[in-house]
């Protein structure tokens, strides 16, 4: 396992159209893979980490 390397990230907001979603689960702000929504509602987005955490979304 290599990714536990944090790195500083700026605070800028994510320009429209880019696909970069950052898990949601509080304080980890890892690259979320895993998206979670119900038709109709905003996505929810988490790292393979916490994904179980999206499904209470479902
Ligand atoms: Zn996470």
């Amino acid at each position: 396992m290599s990714d536990e390397i944090r790195l500083p990230k700026p605070e800028y907001g994510t320009p429209p159209g880019v696909q970069h979603h950052v898990c949601e689960h509080h304080g980890c702000n890892k690259d979320a893979g895993w998206g979670f929504a119900k038709p109709k509602q905003a996505s929810h987005w988490f790292c393979f980490e916490h994904r179980a955490e999206g499904e209470h979304y479902l």
